[in-house]
């Protein structure tokens, strides 16, 4: 089987998706690419955090973009493009990823997103495979979501910082620990 590029949206959630990878004897490079994420501080932290979890496990980190890009979200035109802006999310992201592969020789992509309960699971699957035909590349799908309290669990044994909203501002603004977050920037 050849190899395969692993986005990863953040340190906790790398780490069941790697796990299970690993154990199947697969090759695989890790990638970062989330410019979804606001503020700048804690885009920093999240990769910092998925270089921690990509070290745990001695698997290469290849990270894309280093800033969140807070002109995307002002954007309105875009946002009609998509029926909601975690479809826009989804899109921007897969889209690099897919394309990245196959530039890169990667036979396969996949994205820890797909570990998540909390994430729409079936419009990531459907996009991502949209994107590996636009490509030319496979997307490797997985449900990962079994995995998903093992992989939290597995994050905080070895210190991984574990965030508490989804990644741009206004999952931010609607998270029940707004005030929370807001001072661990301070
Ligand atoms: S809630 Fe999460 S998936 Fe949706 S737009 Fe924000 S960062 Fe992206």
């Amino acid at each position: 089987m050849g190899k395969m590029l692993l986005h990863c949206c953040c340190g906790p959630c790398a780490m069941y998706p790697v796990d299970l990878l690993l154990t199947e004897g697969r090759d695989i490079d890790c990638f970062w690419y989330n410019p979804n994420i606001q503020p700048q501080f804690e885009f920093d932290r999240r990769h910092e955090n998925l270089q921690k979890a990509c070290d745990h496990y001695n698997v290469r980190l290849i990270s894309e973009g280093s800033e969140c890009m807070q002109d995307y979200w002002l954007s309105k035109e875009y946002l009609n493009e998509f029926a909601s802006r975690c479809e826009m999310c989804y899109d921007i992201r897969m889209d690099h990823v897919a394309k990245f592969a196959s530039e890169n020789g990667y036979e396969s992509f996949c994205t820890t997103l797909l570990v998540s309960p909390y994430q729409q699971h079936d419009k990531i699957a459907e996009i991502s495979g949209a994107k590996a035909s636009k490509y030319g590349v496979k997307f490797d799908y997985m449900d990962f979501r079994p995995g998903f309290r093992q992989g939290q669990d597995m994050a905080r044994e070895i210190g991984l910082y574990r965030q508490k909203y989804c990644g741009c501002i206004f999952s931010l603004e609607e998270s029940k620990f707004r005030d929370k977050i807001y001072k661990s920037f301070e």
